[in-house]
């Protein structure tokens, strides 16, 4: 049977782990050659290795501009084009850092990995797409972080938010090469970003994260945690034709959390 991306090349930030391995296990099933890119040498290496000759690995930090267009000369290099860029890579900034005690230095990491990056990485893949003269599509992972605002993790949202409001930009600005642009906005997915293990200050993890996904879950109207393949399958379906009138849109994945009012879920 023929697999959904069959033929097409792809480039997925953050591939190593969490979302960004599911979309590289799937797109690679759904017969997609991919760059996987991550600042993880081994997780990313021994991925690579499962999937043989349809992925390649490439150490990238998707912060730094060089890393990021380089990216996008290996895909054409190896693969001979560039049709899917999945920016996915993103940091959290811990669980509740306190905003008083944020320093310009941890702004500035958390917006050049979480919304510097898709740009560039939205600016390098666009730049080889128009040259291909084929379109391709622009995937951007951003959050539900970007629509609902918190006291919690206020450079993050800021991030996503930023991202979101450039992806539907971009779209418009490239739909004239024939790129769609589109983002991703899931919901709390079991993975170490929402785990909260690095940066947390907290020694009860296992406990914190326990109860944030039971007043997540409360004021869900699915009652189902969503998983790295949920996100996964959303990717699939911006990336493939079958989204070919699609462009601009923040697609939420996250089992219907920020439809409504949470007292009536
Ligand atoms: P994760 O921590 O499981 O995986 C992130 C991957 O990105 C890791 O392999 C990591 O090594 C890599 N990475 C981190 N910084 C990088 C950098 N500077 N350059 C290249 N690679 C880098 O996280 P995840 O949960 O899979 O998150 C993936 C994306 O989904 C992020 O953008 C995140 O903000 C977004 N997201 C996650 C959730 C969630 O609940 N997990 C919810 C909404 C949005």
């Amino acid at each position: 049977m023929a697999g959904e991306l069959d033929g097409k090349v792809a480039i997925v930030t953050g591939g190593a782990g969490g979302i960004g391995k599911a979309t590289v296990d799937l797109f690679v099933a759904e017969g997609a050659r991919v760059v996987v890119a991550d600042v993880d040498m081994d997780a990313g290496e021994s991925l690579c290795a499962k999937l043989g000759s349809a992925a390649v690995f490439r150490r990238v930090d998707v912060a730094q501009k060089g890393d990021v267009e380089a990216l996008v000369d290996v895909a054409v290099q190896r693969f001979g084009r560039l049709d899917v860029m999945f920016n996915n890579a993103g940091i959290a900034c811990g669980a509740f850092p306190d905003f008083l005690d944020d320093t310009l230095e941890d702004f500035g990491k958390v917006v050049g990995v979480n919304l510097f990056g898709p740009m560039v990485g939205t600016q390098a893949a666009a730049r080889a797409m128009k040259q291909q003269g084929r379109g391709g599509a622009i995937l951007n992972n951003a959050s539900i972080a970007g629509v609902l605002a918190g006291q919690a993790m206020m450079t993050y949202r800021a991030s996503k938010a930023g991202l979101i409001h450039f992806s539907k930009s971009a779209a418009i600005d490239l739909a004239r090469h024939g790129i769609r642009v589109n983002c991703l906005v899931p919901g709390h997915i079991r993975t170490p970003l929402s785990s909260f293990e690095e940066g947390s200050g907290a020694d009860n993890l296992a406990q914190l994260s326990q109860e944030i996904d039971a007043i997540y879950l409360s004021n869900q109207p699915l009652k189902r945690r969503g998983s790295p393949e949920d996100v996964a399958q959303a990717a699939l379906f911006l990336a493939s034709d079958r989204a070919a009138q699609i462009t601009g849109i923040a697609l939420p994945v996250e089992g219907g959390v920020t439809t409504g009012d949470p007292v009536n879920h």
